[in-house]
């Protein structure tokens, strides 16, 4: 793996009037990375999604693509990007195929490769069967798998995609994220915005939360948990409790039942609570322990960005 910025975010704001949508953010993309964009609603993930694609300007702040500057440098982004936006980039009364060989068209691609590629993708969606049907007669989940193969025409490094599951059914969520998951094990560098929080955790390996136009967090879900939630380590006793045992300690400890919650946050603690355990005779049922739920993670942080406003 190539261990280069391939997207470059640097102090970008953006208002729509007097309203600030995005507010100072900056991140880093590595080539190969899988980047969850994850907020509420009106949070501003389509609109950070825009801008990186191209698709919006009038922002301060600057953006850039494997090195080239979004805005000066557009047509070269162009050739490096794959664009799925919210709304469908597809012409309803054409067919999946003169869909795909006209936006691949766009591209002066030989007509060799640009119909293999065509084949090529429909198949990877699994659309091949119904490329002589108009898109207008197509299902959602149909128009959006072939709206996701259209992207791949110019056969791009990166693909960026604002919420690319969102109103799909069950069926078809899955074969599109497993078709991310795909292309990003082949080494594309893959981003998309959600406000689902198991798609991130089935997915990324890198998660940016933005809420009221602020980047509360980013980094991968590992760093997040670890600097941000306590861990806990549950022990279930069989023999009833001393009160006072592990009270000295100025330990973080809940009693629950036969259960003792420790709550810890460097690995330090988790080796004094262990020590003390070991020392204490107290017979044990189980022990379990958690890395931080991210649910509450997340909830932490929107309320982070929500004190900044
Ligand atoms: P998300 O995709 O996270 O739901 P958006 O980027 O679409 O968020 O929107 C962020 C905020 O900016 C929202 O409050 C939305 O109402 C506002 N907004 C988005 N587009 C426009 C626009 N064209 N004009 C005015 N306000 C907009
Ligand atoms: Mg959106």
């Amino acid at each position: 793996m190539i261990f280069l910025n391939c997207i470059e975010v640097k102090g970008l704001s953006k208002k729509y009037g007097n309203f600030q949508a995005l507010q100072d953010v900056s991140l880093e993309i590595k080539s190969g990375d899988f980047l969850a964009i994850l907020g509420p609603n009106g949070a501003g993930k389509s609109t950070l999604m825009k801008i990186i694609s191209t698709l919006l300007k009038g922002y301060n702040g600057r953006v850039e693509i494997c090195g080239y500057d979004i805005e000066k440098d557009t047509k070269k982004v162009r050739e490096k990007i794959g664009i799925v936006p919210e709304n469908f980039l597809l012409y309803d009364k054409l067919s999946a195929w003169e869909n795909m060989v006209f936006f691949g068209g766009l591209y002066h691609l030989p007509r060799k490769v640009l119909f293999e590629r065509a084949e090529r993708f429909l198949k990877s969606v699994e659309m091949w069967d119904w490329r002589d049907k108009k898109v207008k007669t197509f299902s959602f989940g149909m128009k959006q798998r072939v709206n996701i193969a259209r992207a791949f025409m110019n056969d791009p490094d990166i693909i960026l995609l604002d919420e690319p599951t969102a109103s799909l059914d069950v069926k078809s969520a899955l074969a599109i994220k497993n078709l991310l998951k795909e292309i990003n094990a082949r080494g594309k560098t893959v981003v998309f915005t959600t406000h689902i929080l198991t798609e991130v955790e089935e997915m990324a390996n890198k998660v940016a939360i933005l809420n009221f136009g602020y980047l509360v967090a980013f980094g991968t879900l590992e760093d997040l948990s670890k600097n941000i939630t306590d861990k806990t380590l549950t022990v279930e006793v069989e023999d009833h409790l001393q009160d006072d045992l592990f009270a000295q300690n100025d330990l973080r400890v809940q009693k629950i039942g036969q259960k003792i919650v420790f709550n810890y946050t460097t690995t330090q603690e988790l080796d004094r609570i262990i020590n003390l355990i070991a020392q204490s005779n107290l017979s044990l049922k189980s022990i379990n322990s958690s890395n931080g739920d991210f649910n509450r993670l997340f909830l932490k942080l929107i309320d982070k960005g929500r004190d900044k406003n």
